[in-house]
């Protein structure tokens, strides 16, 4: 991994953001293409926010993007372009966690602080047989006791590599590989037969389904788009017209649209397009609806806005969305 090793607190954070709630694979193309476009914190600081999005999409997560934009300005106007160096300090920067602080002070600093992941939780709660659930208060507080505890005081920042890589390598989620694992005569969850159940998780995350029914609604050169304000997913990134039901939109599409729109001079051309997409605790189904407006260039959308179709390219979409326009020819 290009971060292994790193010492530039910089790097360290930007990969940390980038790998949270993300698979090494998916995020290692994402980290070294921000490097390159942003090889200094001033050089994100100076960014525009649509350019930072853009080169986000399809990472998920779309807040990490806006705080990785506000943390580097604030890192640039406040610190002087330099990442405070204590565990402490690097906590109150915008996205900033516990585990990333942890990364930034012990690896770029040599802090004494211990790293606490999923790989760290997963090998602490199978060698110790911890069954307190690690999503809860006095689990996250036994957790971190624990790993503070074991730390090596004279390279901090080699035990965490390490027991990282433990995790991820040799005591992996499933098939672990005891056989080869020095601590197979002591680990709990081996002798016990525990592994399946540990790391143990308490609370079960409900999921919430969504409809979101978009309209293509465009003509040779320009398309109807929107930017999405609220406080919701996708903050700050950009889509097409929506409406949204609160169940599947089978019947009366016709009437719904035509209420939408505030005129019924229109014809659908398809809408047939259904996809679903997980979202970490939300399954968004989507449908993607065209619609051929008869007086397209005189019309006028309530909170969105006509653009050039060859526009699109510079402008952040949700992964589901950028690829229908793919699809479409549209990008
Ligand atoms: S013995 Fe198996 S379960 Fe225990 S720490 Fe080693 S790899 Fe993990």
């Amino acid at each position: 991994m290009p971060w292994k090793g790193e010492k530039n607190p910089y790097y360290i954070w930007l990969s940390e953001i980038i790998l949270q709630q993300t698979r090494v694979e998916q995020g290692l193309p994402y980290f070294l293409r921000f490097k390159e476009k942003y090889p200094t914190v001033k050089h994100l600081a100076n960014a525009k926010e649509d350019e930072v999005m853009r080169l986000w999409q399809g990472l998920g997560y779309y807040s990490r993007a806006r705080n990785l934009h506000e943390t580097a300005k604030n890192v640039q106007q406040n610190f002087k372009g330099k990442f405070p160096e204590t565990f402490d300090e690097l906590k109150k920067l915008k996205g900033v966690g516990d585990y990333t602080a942890a990364a930034i002070s012990s690896f770029a600093f040599g802090e004494k602080k211990a790293v606490v992941d999923g790989n760290v939780i997963r090998v602490l709660a199978r060698v110790f047989g911890i069954e307190t659930g690690f999503d809860t208060t006095e689990g996250k507080k036994q957790f971190a006791a624990l790993a503070q505890q074991l730390i090596d005081e004279k390279n901090p920042a080699a035990y965490n590599q390490a027991i990282m890589d433990f995790g991820g390598v040799v005591c992996s989620p499933k098939n672990p590989k005891c056989d080869e694992c020095p601590f197979n005569k002591i680990c709990v969850a081996k002798v016990k037969d525990l592994i399946a159940v540990l790391p143990y998780r308490e609370k079960r995350t409900k999921i919430t389904e969504r409809y979101f029914n978009y309209l293509i609604i465009k003509s040779k050169k320009e398309i109807f788009i929107q930017k999405r304000t609220g406080n919701d997913i996708w903050k700050n990134l950009y889509e097409l017209p929506l409406i949204e039901t609160p169940k599947p939109l089978k019947k009366n599409i016709k009437e719904a649209i035509g209420k939408f729109l505030g005129t019924k001079n229109f014809s659908m051309v398809s809408g047939a397009k259904e996809i679903s997409q997980m979202l970490s605790h939300r399954k968004i189904h989507f449908r993607f609806i065209e619609i051929e407006l008869k007086n397209f260039d005189s019309f006028k959308l309530n909170n969105s806005k006509k653009i050039k179709l060859k526009a699109l390219a510079r402008l952040a979409f949700p992964k589901t969305i950028h690829l229908v326009l793919h699809e479409n020819s549209l990008l």
